[in-house]
């Protein structure tokens, strides 16, 4: 196993749409270990590919309180959603800022495991709301992209003045 490199904001490739995975073979094997890997390493609850710049429909999940239930979907669909939720979020691609988010409370999510068998569930609480977050990064949209503008131009303002100090010393 590798700890991958995570990609962080401004980087263009968390903007991509990652593709459906069509072959389930040793290379997606290695794959998701190496996420499981790089997420629990960077104390992580979800991971999605293309954060360790791998354009394809890939998440890594652990909400558990002992990081004891490691979770890889494939592929993921939510088919039903229901409820609002707001919690506070934060993302290891968008380090050093976190935020309110409004998420739906209750999904049912249809994927595939690493073999490609087919498979559903519901999920809600923090599950849903990881879910939901990682299946955003790949159609390139970030939590950042769900706060109000005001923030959001706050966020950008803060950054660029941030990269701006770090460049010139
Ligand atoms: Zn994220």
């Amino acid at each position: 196993m590798a700890l991958l490199e995570i990609r962080t904001y401004p980087d263009p490739i968390l903007r991509e749409v990652s593709v459906e995975v069509m072959q389930f073979d040793q290379a997606l094997a290695a794959l998701l270990d190496n996420m499981l890997e790089t997420m629990y390493h960077e104390d992580g609850i979800g991971l999605a590919a293309p954060q360790v710049a791998v354009l394809q429909r890939v998440i890594v999940m652990d909400v558990s309180h002992d990081r004891s239930k490691p979770m890889a979907l494939i592929n993921p669909v939510i088919v039903e959603q229901e409820g609002e939720v707001v919690s506070e979020e934060g993302c290891l691609s968008v380090p050093e800022y976190r935020d309110k988010v409004t998420r739906s409370d209750f999904i049912q999510v249809q994927a595939c495991d690493r073999t490609g068998k087919k498979f559903e569930f519901e999920a809600d609480d923090l599950l849903a709301i990881c879910i939901q977050h990682e299946m955003d990064h790949l159609d390139g949209t970030l939590f950042i992209d769900r706060i109000s503008r005001l923030k959001r131009d706050m966020f950008k303002r803060r950054h660029k003045k941030r990269s701006r100090v770090g460049k010139d010393v």
